[in-house]
């Protein structure tokens, strides 16, 4: 099960915390498809804001709870003062979006699923499914070759 983010992340909740302002600013950020990457670990959410200005890094951005509260972390100006900024507000978005798109087609439910069959199960459905489809195969070499370059 996902803990912890997905029961304090809503769109209601970073809207407040953010202040209008910012929290337009990330809109528009993520509406804009600057959303490089965002990823959903245990209680943490990590991504990737591409700039808008030419020949600034990508700017890397967390956010997680604490037992106070969230907390968030960017590498532009306002985030490494540790405050809410826009790129947050992006990739909590972009993070709302996926989770609202995923409901939709039922994969949160396959994801419970997955979850409880566990490792060798899971292993060997998979394979049982790439041997009937080679493209699946191709993709599944594809996501475990980002999976061990990211590691
Ligand atoms: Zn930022």
């Amino acid at each position: 099960m996902d803990t912890g983010i997905a029961n304090i992340l809503h769109r209601g909740t970073i809207a407040v915390l953010a202040g209008a302002r910012t929290f337009e600013r990330g809109e528009r950020c993520f509406t804009a498809g600057r959303v490089a990457s965002c990823e959903a670990g245990r209680g943490e959410l990590r991504g990737v804001v591409r700039p808008t200005e030419a020949g600034r890094a990508p700017y890397q951005t967390r956010l997680w709870v604490r037992a106070d509260g969230l907390a968030y972390e960017c590498t532009c100006p306002v985030g490494l003062e540790r405050l809410l900024c826009k790129h947050t507000v992006a990739i909590a978005l972009a993070h709302l979006e996926r989770q609202r798109a995923d409901a939709s087609q039922g994969l949160d439910v396959l994801r419970q699923a997955l979850e409880a069959i566990g490792g060798a199960a899971l292993i060997d459905g998979l394979l049982g499914l790439a041997r009937r489809d080679p493209e699946l195969g191709d993709a599944l070499k594809r996501m475990c070759l980002d999976a061990l370059s990211k590691g």
